[in-house]
């Protein structure tokens, strides 16, 4: 089935966990390892005669995300209570914003693409349910953690876009220091909504909206299977209808969740307990002038400053964190082109396989500054440098160390290198017969002997020159 005739329509909904110390309108801590509701306090549990009061951080963080996002700030906007019952909502309502939010019309370029966004709004989030067999369990650490909802006009048009448009905001949102934006553990939620439309239409078709994608992967299936019902459907003259849809990771199948409630539904009223919130212009100039240098700035940076390729500057800034180790490194060991070469291979290879990130990498910056000045100022061979970066992840040693103990430094004893030069010589004479004959590949065979012998403690091109001079 091809969607040739179709058009794609993408917009998305992100929710995105603040890093704050405390709820949104109390002052419970933020804490993703507490025990099951030990982080709660009468107003997030919604007891009655309780008031909300707003959280000043969850507020500026909201700012930055908003600058960062080229958005008009709004100087004065409203709270909302949107009413829905669900027992992970002990209040009955979630305060959010509506008629007036914190930003508007701002947008992001995603490979040169704008995709603009509409508003971008704080709000508080729900507790947790876990559903145990029979049981039921209900965890209120999570009500009252403050969110932003960022909402794009419908301008994605396509799977891989949609997914290049959650990797470049997650990126963002990391730089601010934002949000932590894990979307496995749900601090980073997207909720895409998916139409189609005949090509040379002008109306836009009927809608549905995904839920449950909890990696970029399920947002790529998701999105591809819901294109491909849809088109089907088209296709055969039926209609599209306008639901939330649940996607299942397993057998990669989205399923109707709850026909899509009408806005009304919710009875959004204004929030009595909450003054309108005022933004003073005084307070967004501070916040703009604290803005760190963003991914593209960043990258840009690296390009100049240290002469990287434009790959390695994306793979080293696909993370602050990262680009910060990297940058760490780099002064305590001026090679940044081995530097990042490392950084983009090895380490990566470590931190992809262990799926960690950079800060929970076992090695230091000086440790891992310290390997590369070994192998820049030649007193290990690349190939040591590589079994010591093994054993440097599960020892905590330094390199040094490991070279010492490991007897891989390379020693610049000329006598016994030669002498062992001699000795390879003398045991292999068909093979010195063949290279003066013009053989000269064997050459390599030769100096893989010596290698041997001397344990890797010699630099491989030195002993390449002394083997050819002695031949
Ligand atoms: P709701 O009130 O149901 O949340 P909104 O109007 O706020 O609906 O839109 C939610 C999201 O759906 C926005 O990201 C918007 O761009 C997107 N959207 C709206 N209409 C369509 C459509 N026909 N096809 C795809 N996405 C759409
Ligand atoms: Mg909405
Ligand atoms: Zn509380």
């Amino acid at each position: 089935m091809t969607n040739s005739n179709y058009q794609v329509i993408i917009g998305m909904e992100i929710h995105a966990q603040l890093k704050t110390k405390t709820k949104m309108f109390c002052r419970c801590a933020v804490s993703f390892k507490a025990s099951p509701n030990s982080c709660v306090c009468p107003i997030c549990l919604g007891l009655p005669g309780t008031l909300p009061t707003v959280n000043e951080q969850a507020v500026n963080l909201a700012i930055k995300a908003a600058l960062a996002l080229n958005c008009q700030i709004n100087l004065q906007s409203t709270f909302a209570r949107k009413h829905y019952f669900y027992p992970d909502l002990p209040k009955g309502y979630q305060i959010t914003q509506y008629k007036e939010p914190l930003a508007i019309n701002g947008y992001l370029i995603v490979d040169g693409q704008k995709i603009r966004i509409r508003r971008l709004h704080l709000e508080e989030d729900s507790g947790k349910s876990m559903h145990l067999g029979n049981e039921s369990l209900v965890d209120f650490n999570r009500c009252g953690v403050p969110l932003i909802e960022i909402v794009t006009e419908p301008d994605i048009t396509s799977p891989l876009q949609a997914v290049r448009y959650l990797q470049e905001l997650r990126q963002i949102l990391n730089y601010l220091d934002v949000s932590d934006c894990d979307m496995e553990k749900g601090h980073f939620r997207c909720e895409p909504n998916i139409s189609l439309r005949k090509i040379g239409e002008t109306q836009f078709g009927v809608r549905t909206e995904l839920k449950n994608l909890n990696s970029l992967r399920n947002v790529r299936e998701g999105l591809e299977f819901e294109i491909n019902r849809q088109t089907q459907l088209l296709a055969a003259n039926q209609t599209v209808n306008q639901e939330t849809l649940y996607w299942d990771e397993h057998t990669k199948q989205a399923g109707p969740m709850r026909s899509k409630e009408e806005s009304e539904d919710y009875r959004y009223f204004p929030e009595p307990d909450l003054p309108v919130l005022i933004i003073t212009e005084s307070q967004i100039e501070k916040i703009k002038h604290s803005l760190p240098m963003l991914p593209h700035e960043r990258k840009k940076k690296l390009i100049e400053q240290y002469h990287l390729t434009p790959a390695l500057a994306e793979i080293i800034t696909e993370s602050k964190e990262l680009a910060d180790y990297y940058e760490q490194v780099v002064k305590l060991c001026n090679h940044p082109k081995i530097i990042a070469n490392w950084i983009t291979t090895e380490v990566k290879a470590v931190l992809n396989e262990k799926n960690i990130s950079i800060q929970e990498f076992p090695i230091t910056s000086a440790q891992f500054a310290e390997l590369i000045n070994l192998l820049a100022d030649e007193k290990i061979t690349s190939k040591a440098a590589k079994d010591i970066f093994q054993i440097m992840l599960t020892s905590g040693k330094s390199a040094l160390a490991i070279a010492q103990s490991q007897n891989l430094l390379i020693v610049k004893d000329y006598e016994t290198l030669n002498q062992i030069i001699e000795q390879v010589i003398s045991e292999n004479p068909e093979i010195v017969d063949k290279y003066h004959k013009g053989k000269n590949t064997v050459l390599g065979f030769l100096v893989g002997l010596v290698i041997k012998k001397t344990q890797g403690r010699f630099n491989p091109q030195e002993i390449t020159q002394l083997l050819k001079r002695r031949l």
